[in-house]
C-alpha cells in the first residue's frame, strides 16, 4: 500500500469520490439505464445479496491469540454460483470487498462465465506473519465461512497477497469439514491438488492479450513500445516478462515501496529473480522514484497492476501513455476515467483487462468437475479466444453506444445478470 493512500487528505475526498463501492454503483446505475432497466433492478444489484463478517481467532507463534476480521461478499447468484478471490491486506474494508464482488459479477458477465460475483478479504498484513500463522488464519477463515461457500455455491480464488499455497490450505480445510474431497471448492490451487495449467500466469496473459488488441486499435507496434507496470505482484511481474518477451521495452516498474524507471529499459529477468513472494524488489536499489511518480513518466502503455485509486484527478492530466490497461482492480477513479477518455487515451478497464484470472479459474473448476485435465495449450488457446472476443464486444459497444470503455464493459457485463434476475422473477 502506498504511503499516499494512507495519508488522509480531506480536500482530496471532497473533490473526488474515492469510495470504490459508491463509484461502482454509479457505473452500475448508468449501465442499467442504458440497457433500459429501472430503479428496481438497480436496487437489487447495487449491493451484494449477502455479506458475512467473521472474526477469526488465530494462535500466533508467540503463544498469544490475535483476532482477525474477515468478510465474504456474494453479489448475486442469479446466473450461477458466485466466484471471486480472497485478499489478505491491512487496508481491507467491507465496502471494498462489496465493490470487488460487484466487479467480479461484471467480469464474469463480460466473459459469459456461468457465475455471479463474490469476494473475500481478511484485514491482516501477511508480510508480517509466519508461514504457520498464515496457515492457521486461512483455515480459520474457511471454518468461519464454510456454511455459505462450496463448489456449487461460492467458489473462492487467490487475490492480493494470497497464492496457491493459501488455496491448498483452504481446500484441505473445506474437504475436512465436508468429509469429501472438494477440489472444485476453490481455484488457483497448486497443480498437484487439481490446479489448472496456466492459472498462475493467466491474469497477466489476459492483460497481455488485452494490450495487444488495444495496441492494434491504436496503431501501436508492440515491438519497441515503452511500457510502465505499476505493481510487481502476480499480475505485474508476469506481465512485465510477457511484454519483454514480445519485444516491448519495460521502462518502469514499481512495488509497494517505490519504483524504478529507465529510458533504456529495465533488466526484467534480473528483477523477476530478485523479487520476493510479495512482489517487493525496489528496496535493492538506490535510485528509486515513488510509485506515484512512475505513473506520469514517458511511455506508450501504462499498466496499473497494484491497488485501487492510483490514477485520480490529481495525476490523470499528466499521464503520458496512449493506452492504459488496468491489471489491478479499480486503479482509476471515475473522474480520472473521464479525463483520460477525453484526452483520447484508450482505457481498457479492469473488468475486461484482468479477467484472464477468473476465466482460467473457470477452466480449472470445469476440469475439477469433469475430473479431466487439459493441456497448457488448450487452456491458453481458450483464454485467448475468449479475451479477444470480450475485448471487441466491449470496444464495439463503446463505439456504437458512444460511451467510455468502462461504461461499455459494465453494459456488456451486467446484461446477462439482469436478464437472469428478471427470468427468475426477482424483479
Ligand atoms: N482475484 C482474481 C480477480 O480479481 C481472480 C478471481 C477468480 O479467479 O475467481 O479477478
Amino acid at each position: 500500500m502506498s504511503a499516499e493512500q494512507n495519508t488522509a487528505d480531506p480536500n482530496k475526498e471532497e473533490q473526488e469520490n474515492l469510495n470504490v463501492l459508491t463509484s461502482t454503483q454509479l457505473v452500475i446505475k448508468d449501465a442499467l439505464i442504458k440497457l433500459g432497466y429501472g430503479q428496481e433492478m438497480y436496487e437489487l444489484v447495487k449491493d451484494p445479496l449477502r455479506v458475512l463478517t467473521v472474526r477469526i481467532p488465530v494462535r500466533m507463534d508467540d503463544g498469544t491469540v490475535k483476532v482477525f476480521t474477515g468478510y465474504r461478499a456474494q453479489h448475486n447468484d442469479a446466473v450461477g454460483p458466485t466466484k471471486g478471490g480472497i485478499r489478505f491486506h491491512p487496508d481491507v474494508t467491507e465496502d471494498e470487498v462489496k465493490a470487488l464482488s460487484i466487479w467480479m459479477s461484471v467480469k464474469c458477465g463480460i466473459a459469459n462465465l456461468p457465475y455471479g460475483g463474490g469476494k473475500g478479504g481478511i484485514v491482516c498484513d501477511p508480510r508480517e506473519m509466519s508461514f504457520r500463522e498464515l496457515e492457521r488464519l486461512s483455515r480459520g477463515y474457511v471454518r468461519a465461512i464454510s456454511q455459505i461457500v462450496g463448489p456449487t455455491k461460492d467458489i473462492p480464488a487467490p487475490d492480493v497477497f494470497t497464492n496457491s499455497q493459501t488455496m491448498a490450505w483452504m481446500m484441505d480445510e473445506y474437504s475436512r469439514i465436508r468429509e469429501f474431497d472438494s477440489p472444485g471448492f476453490i481455484t488457483g490451487k497448486p497443480l498437484a491438488l487439481g490446479g489448472s495449467l496456466g492459472r498462475n500466469t493467466s491474469t497477466a496473459r489476459g492483460v497481455a492479450i488485452a494490450i495487444a488488441e488495444a495496441a492494434k486499435v491504436k496503431g501501436i507496434e508492440l515491438q519497441g513500445a515503452r511500457v510502465i507496470v505499476q505493481g510487481f505482484g502476480n499480475a505485474g511481474s508476469y506481465l512485465a516478462k510477457f511484454m519483454h518477451d514480445v519485444g516491448a521495452k519495460i521502462v518502469g516498474i514499481s512495488d509497494a515501496y517505490g519504483a524504478l524507471y529507465s529510458e533504456e529499459g529495465l533488466d526484467i529477468d534480473y528483477l523477476l529473480e530478485r523479487r520476493d513472494s510479495f512482489g517487493t524488489v525496489t528496496k535493492l536499489f538506490k535510485n528509486t522514484i515513488s510509485n506515484q511518480d512512475v505513473l506520469v513518466r514517458d511511455c506508450d502503455i501504462l499498466v496499473p497492476a497494484a491497488i485501487e485509486n492510483q490514477i485520480t484527478i490529481k495525476n490523470a492530466h499528466d499521464i503520458k501513455a496512449k493506452i492504459v490497461v488496468e491489471a489491478a482492480n479499480g486503479p482509476t477513479t471515475l473522474e480520472a476515467t473521464k479525463i483520460l477518455t477525453d484526452r483520447g487515451i484508450l482505457l481498457v478497464p479492469d473488468v475486461l483487462a484482468n479477467s484472464g484470472g477468473v476465466i482460467v479459474s473457470y477452466f480449472e473448476w470445469v476440469q475439477n468437475n469433469q475430473g479431466f485435465y487439459w493441456t497448457e495449450e488448450e487452456v491458453e488457446d481458450r483464454l485467448e479466444e475468449l479475451l479477444i472476443r470480450s475485448f471487441h464486444t466491449v470496444y464495439e459497444t463503446a463505439r456504437t453506444r458512444r460511451v467510455d470503455m468502462r461504461l461499455a464493459a459494465y453494459m456488456v457485463g451486467i446484461r446477462r445478470m439482469a436478464e437472469a434476475v428478471e427470468l427468475r422473477g426477482w424483479v
